[in-house]
């Protein structure tokens, strides 16, 4: 029979439980406090709770109240034996269990209750901890003296391990399951980054504590070509590549950034720019960046070129809303993707010029209805031979009102609504029908060159529909030639590869353009097979040609010679550049010194006279 006093005392026992668990700062602090008070009540010298990590095939101590002088035994480990592993893992029946009328003895435990024990004085008594009837762990409760517990302290210990099982164990799974709940809430599952939410609070926290004077500024970033690259690779590949954006993140921004993904391929990055001078660090900050995403893409699809497109607001007042800084980063964004740039600083004008854009965007389908669009035709001459041997057809829009807008004006905004792919084949279909009517006239006529936008790319039958067209007016092919610009070969070089390939074989010339203005590589030069190489104009920027420019644009020239390529020089301006590429045995050159784009009735005049200048 138990005693009152006893008889109540497992019975307080969860009242404190429930005190214990409102108070504490953690679960385990209040297993702790818990432990204490059925240990002073008992004057015991330890009690231990071990879990079981059956992955690891261990016991571990992971709570215990040790009276003083009692060696602490926290984290300590203890392996399995056969019999311990197969009572854990639930494949004995065994309970272990050798009931008598007010004692329990686990005969499975013997062997920790024999490592646990201080020594050879002590008894011990070890209790199973079950969660749901999984077999979660052993506590153990040890005597400070030799001797039997009594009916009372086993019943409080039995009581104990029941609260313990049902409140401690339930609660740790629910702050685990809160914990995870948080992760899910609270930040972005594919990256691991903050989701929007989260960033927006945690952005707008940190301004409210930002001293004035500390400027931060705000990146919004995309992966150019994210969607053909999902599309090309499906949308595993594409979440690989966003973990490896936040990768990049990471290594080249530190810790110290706060940055989230707004959806899709788009980041938000919000850091400090300290005393370094602004612009100088984000150029920094961002080609580092870039460099360290592309490599990393590289690494994993080696026909993947990759970069990011970012917009930059810093932020001179952190009293505004962080989505203001938010929308003018995004409209920065858009306007680095317009002009393929990096990246671009946001400042007020450009409100003006998204206006513009869209202007430009939505008046696109009338103007060429009211064939407001034509080409121009900049000659191209052969320096040996002193005779103008072609022309590049160059678009023009003249508008209602009489002004006339140069492409680098609207075709970035007609390569983002693809408006381009209408335009390009109506520039194709009027030079096809201007050199039908120069046929028919018997007139002399020489190949003419027409660009080929990267848009095109997106769609695999870009070469039949040419052939077609060109076919329809009944032009030989010879007398045509596309010009690809180099950068096309740094979004996608397969695609880019075949559009080339399709367009010889279907017998046109095939030029590249801009040779040397991007990234540009030899293997460019031995991978593929074309006609003509154009060299980048900037080679010529500035009037005078540099040694160094000399040495490159030399042996450009010998190398493509021997590939049976022939170079043009695009750009060129005075008679100086003219009489240097001459020695430098360059075949072809256009630009403003052998003439500027004309009209096509100025061109044939041109041509009637045979050359130019010279
Ligand atoms: P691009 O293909 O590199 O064309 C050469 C550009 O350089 C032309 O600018 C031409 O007017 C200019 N240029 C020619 N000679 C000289 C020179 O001596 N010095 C300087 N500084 N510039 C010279 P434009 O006509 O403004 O065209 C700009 C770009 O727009 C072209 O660059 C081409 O990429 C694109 N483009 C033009 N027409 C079309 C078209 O019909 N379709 C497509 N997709 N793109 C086009
Ligand atoms: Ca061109
Ligand atoms: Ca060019």
């Amino acid at each position: 029979m138990l005693t009152t006093a006893e008889d109540r005392f497992h019975i307080e026992l969860s009242h404190y439980a429930f005190e214990y668990m409102s108070r504490a700062k953690d679960i385990g602090q209040a297993v702790q406090e818990l432990l204490g008070v059925v240990a002073k009540k008992y004057d015991l010298n330890r009690i231990t709770i071990l879990e079981n990590k059956t992955n690891l095939s261990y016991l571990s101590v992971t709570y215990e109240w040790c009276a003083e002088g009692v060696k602490s035994l926290l984290n300590h480990v203890i392996s399995y034996t056969e019999k311990l592993y197969h009572y854990f893992l639930g494949k004995s029946e065994d309970k272990g269990q050798s009931e008598t009328e007010h004692s329990i003895h686990y005969p499975i435990f013997d062997c920790i209750t024999q490592i646990l024990k201080e020594n050879e004085d002590t008894s011990l008594v070890a209790l199973p901890l079950l969660l749901k009837e999984k077999r979660i762990g052993i506590i153990t409760f040890e005597s400070k003296g030799n001797g039997n517990f009594t009916d009372g302290a086993v019943k409080s210990f039995q009581e104990l391990k029941n609260i313990l099982e049902s409140y401690f164990f339930v609660l740790r799974a629910f702050k685990e399951t809160s914990e995870e709940l948080e992760q899910v809430t609270r930040y972005d599952s594919v990256t691991g980054l903050f989701n929007y939410d989260t960033f927006l609070k945690e952005a707008e926290y940190l301004m409210r504590k930002a001293d004035e004077n500390s400027g931060y500024a705000l990146i919004y970033a995309d992966i150019v070509n994210f969607k053909y690259f999902n599309e090309s690779y499906g949308y595993s590949s594409g979440d690989e590549l966003l973990k490896l954006f936040n990768q990049s993140i990471s290594s080249v921004c530190g810790k110290k950034v706060l940055a989230c993904r707004v959806f899709s391929d788009y980041f938000v990055i919000l850091g400090k720019l300290g005393n370094e001078d602004a612009e100088k660090k984000l150029s920094r900050v961002l080609e580092l960046l870039d460099q360290n995403f592309s490599d990393k893409v590289k690494k994993i699809y080696p026909d993947a070129m990759l970069h990011i497109a970012a917009g930059v607001y810093i932020i001179n007042d952190t009293k505004q809303a962080i989505k203001t800084y938010i929308d003018n980063a995004d409209k920065a964004r858009k306007n680095a993707k317009l002009c393929s740039k990096l990246y671009v600083i946001y400042n007020e004008t450009m409100d003006i010029e998204i206006k513009r854009n869209i202007m430009i965007s939505n008046i696109a389908e009338d103007a060429l209805q009211n064939n407001e669009f034509y080409f121009e035709l900049q000659p191209k001459y052969d320096l040996r031979y002193k005779t103008v041997i072609g022309a590049e057809a160059l678009v023009r829009w003249k508008r209602a009102d009489g002004t006339v807008m140069y492409p680098n004006e609207f075709i970035p905004v007609f390569e983002k609504n693809e408006f381009i792919v209408k335009l390009d084949f109506y520039v194709y279909a009027k030079v096809c029908q201007y050199l039908r009517e120069k046929i028919d006239s018997m007139e002399k006529t020489v190949p003419i060159s027409m660009n080929v936008s990267r848009v095109h790319l997106r769609y695999h039958d870009f070469v039949k529909r040419v052939t077609s067209l060109v076919d329809i007016y009944g032009i030989p092919h010879d007398l045509l030639e596309f010009e690809i610009t180099e950068s096309i070969f740094l979004d996608n070089s397969s695609l880019a590869r075949n559009v080339m390939v399709e367009l010889k074989e279907a017998g046109f010339l095939v030029s590249m353009d801009d040779f040397g203005a991007g990234y540009s590589s030899l293997n460019l030069l031995k991978n593929l097979d074309f006609d003509i190489l154009k060299l980048d104009k900037d080679f010529l920027e500035g009037g005078k040609i540099h040694k160094k420019e000399e040495i490159v644009i030399e042996s450009i020239i010998s190398m493509a010679k021997k590939m049976r390529i022939k170079v043009l020089c695009e750009g060129v301006e005075t008679k100086e550049q003219a009489e240097l590429l001459e020695q430098l045995k360059c075949d072809l050159v256009q630009g403003y010194y052998f003439g500027r784009p004309m009209l096509a009735k100025d061109f044939e005049k041109l041509l009637r006279l045979g050359c130019i200048n010279g």
